[in-house]
């Protein structure tokens, strides 16, 4: 453990758990002291400067000391629904190929706010369909590095206006899904699972209009089949 900070907020030499951003809630879980009692981690942060992560301790909680070793276990069954929500989510991008003004997600579900040239093309069943179609041909996520200034230099990959980029790093993390990123490739720094089956049963549940051109489309995970 290296410090906690004035409201509680454990910062650790690493770390398994993801912090806020890009629209997507920190990871929550348990962590385990070195007298084997355990106190809950409400959610995770980024520090100040975005290059620590911070774990924020269930109020009331006894701390760690400083130096003290910790173990993590990750809420699992939590951070996986956000993944494939997440992976879902660039897959509902592929599918309406528009600016994202705004997005949400959850373990059990997420959103993702366009503006659209012709919103009223958009059809529920369509898209539910076409991300179904997506999710059965299981399309492999890869990942790869570009520097910020090849991102500059390609202004459209980036998708979303709500959300910018992780720059300043000097490089940036490109999520490809498909060969070559055929059906998306875009800077992201959130959390995918492997590849797009591992989404499973996943359905458009509602397209609001929040303007004459913005259209907020939600989509569910569905319970599962059992086959
Ligand atoms: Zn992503």
């Amino acid at each position: 453990m290296l410090h906690v900070n004035e409201r509680g907020g454990i910062a650790l030499d690493q770390s398994i758990f993801y912090a806020t951003g890009g629209g997507q809630p920190g990871d929550n879980g348990n962590m385990t002291l070195a007298n084997g009692s355990s106190i809950a981690i409400a959610t995770t942060v980024y520090g100040v400067d975005r290059n620590q992560i911070v774990h924020v301790a269930q109020e009331g909680a006894h701390l760690p000391a400083i130096g003290e070793q910790v173990e993590l276990t990750l809420n699992w069954a939590r951070r996986y629904g956000m993944m494939r929500v997440h992976t879902a989510l660039h897959l509902m991008c592929a599918l309406v190929p528009f600016p994202v003004t705004g997005g949400q997600i959850s373990p059990d579900g997420g959103r993702l706010d366009f503006d659209i040239d012709n919103p009223d093309a958009i059809d529920k069943d369509t898209l539910s369909a076409g991300l179904e179609e997506l999710v059965r041909a299981d399309h492999l996520i890869s990942q790869r590095w570009i520097t910020d200034a090849e991102l500059e230099a390609n202004p459209g990959l980036v998708r979303t206006m709500s959300v910018k980029p992780p720059m300043g790093s000097g490089r940036v993390r490109l999520i490809a899904i498909g060969e070559d990123g055929a059906i998306d490739l875009q800077p992201c720094g959130g959390t995918h699972v492997a590849s797009t089956a591992e989404i499973g049963n996943i359905a458009i549940t509602k397209i609001e209009k929040k303007g004459k051109n913005n259209r907020r489309i939600r989509l569910a995970l569905l319970e599962e089949q059992v086959s």
